[in-house]
């Protein structure tokens, strides 16, 4: 059984295949599912429009504040 996990941005600027071999070079880890008692492997896809630097840049203008 396939158990693989994709998590895609929602609404990005292109179209994500669910497949490690997605253009945006997803990151795959390992989680151990619970419910069903066996490892699953979870590819995390990266956005195009580049929504993760956006996200570290607000923590470190966070960071500065305080
Ligand atoms: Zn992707």
């Amino acid at each position: 059984m396939d158990t693989t996990i994709h998590i895609t941005p929602n609404k990005d600027l292109k179209a994500h295949i669910e497949s490690v071999d997605c253009p945006c070079h997803p990151k795959v880890e390992m989680v151990y599912n619970a419910v069903i008692e066996e490892w699953s492997s979870v590819v995390i896809h990266n956005s195009y429009d580049g929504r993760e630097v956006i996200e570290k840049l607000q923590v470190l203008s966070v960071e500065q504040l305080s």
